[in-house]
């Protein structure tokens, strides 16, 4: 699994470019008997491999683009280190490990009447138009069936595999600009106060927005930036001031019934002036039947039930879920994108268990 992990990581594919690693995975299953599709959208190059036809297909995704590098480190990122139980290098966590983890499960079974699909992109990171969601509209066009899809995306609180991630917030972001007039504090009570009003509208929005539901915790409006013009006087109001904020909803708000209720809330509020950039809405992307399937496998590989949910980012998730359920188990999600990035020998050993006992189980049925 090492030596695997190790190609992958010198591979340099930061997105949008596979640095020679969707060639490298498309080898290593066309070994294995594997039918690859390296399919070429715009600048990305993309991987669908097939092996075996059954009524029954499991499929692997993920992706092998990482972020740049960035500063500190204190070994080459591109460059496998293992040291200690931490095996270090850009894309360890998120998610080479846990591809590497999956081949090698795959290249370990006996793929005899099975049928199994591994889907890879380079873009995302940068959730282009030209990776998973092109390779699933390619797919829902050739009307590939697929029963259930596992997501090695790093998604985990602590350890690997721990966590089965169903689903993803809604994410709305909200710029708002309070406009008023300059004038001397003294009189601002007559004739206004942009700052004031800007605090006004944000106390009635941010404290609560829902209770949330079974799957979803609370929805959670946060400021990200607050500004005023250069202005720092003790008797001079501004003429404006600017906020930052970032929604995170869950799904018994849709983008429309969100914005409306911000936008009645800053009608009740003098001068303000608000602007949406929206995400993605919330959503659930497994079934009760795949989820619960994938619990008991990874309780029996490792002798512990995950917790299941929908902590952590977006992910190409959404795009799979048009063609079948799909589920996320990775590593866990506070080593990813960090400087001297690593998974563990244990999480990765982990996750290869919970990969291998997953394909015997789904084939067991
Ligand atoms: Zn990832």
């Amino acid at each position: 699994m090492l030596e695997i992990l190790r190609k992958l990581i010198a591979c340099r594919s930061i997105s949008p470019c596979d640095g020679g690693a969707i060639d490298y995975c498309a080898e290593f299953l066309q070994e294995l008997g594997f039918t690859c599709h390296v399919m070429q959208f715009g600048e990305i190059k993309n991987l669908y491999a097939k092996y075996g036809e059954c009524d029954r297909c499991l499929c692997f995704a993920g992706h092998v683009d990482v972020v740049p590098p960035f500063s500190g480190w204190d070994s080459d990122p591109f460059e496998l280190v293992v040291s200690g139980d931490r095996v270090i290098g850009r894309g360890t966590n998120d998610m080479k490990g846990p591809l590497a983890a999956a081949l090698k499960a795959i290249s370990d079974t006996n793929l005899h009447d099975k049928a199994i699909s591994v889907m890879l992109t380079s873009d995302e990171e940068i959730m282009g138009d030209y990776g998973t969601n092109a390779i699933v509209d390619f797919l829902l066009d050739k009307k590939e069936k697929i029963t259930g899809c596992v997501l090695c995306e790093s998604c985990a609180k602590e350890a690997a595999g721990e966590y089965v991630k169903i689903g993803c917030k809604g994410s709305l972001s909200v710029d708002v600009n309070s406009v008023g007039s300059q004038c001397h504090v003294a009189i601002a009570r007559y004739s206004g106060n942009c700052v004031n009003n800007l605090i006004c509208f944000l106390n009635k929005l941010l404290p609560n927005l829902d209770d949330g539901n079974s799957n979803f915790e609370p929805s959670s409006a946060q400021v990200t930036y607050l500004n005023t013009p250069e202005i720092k006087s003790r008797n001079v109001v501004p003429n404006r001031a600017t906020a930052l904020l970032n929604i995170r909803f869950n799904d018994t708000w849709t983008f429309d019934s969100i914005e409306n209720y911000i936008i009645e809330i800053a009608k009740q509020t003098h001068g303000i002036d608000i602007k949406f950039l929206r995400g993605q809405e919330a959503f659930i992307c497994s079934t009760d039947e795949w989820t619960n399937f994938l619990k008991r496998s990874i309780t029996k590989a490792i002798n512990k039930a995950p917790e299941c949910g929908i902590y952590g980012g977006n992910s190409d998730a959404v795009f799979i879920r048009k063609l079948c359920p799909v589920a996320e188990i990775g590593a866990p999600i506070h080593n990813a994108h960090m400087s001297n990035e690593y998974i563990t020998l244990s999480d990765l050993n982990k996750l290869y268990n919970i990969y291998r006992q997953i394909i015997d189980d789904f084939f067991a049925v």
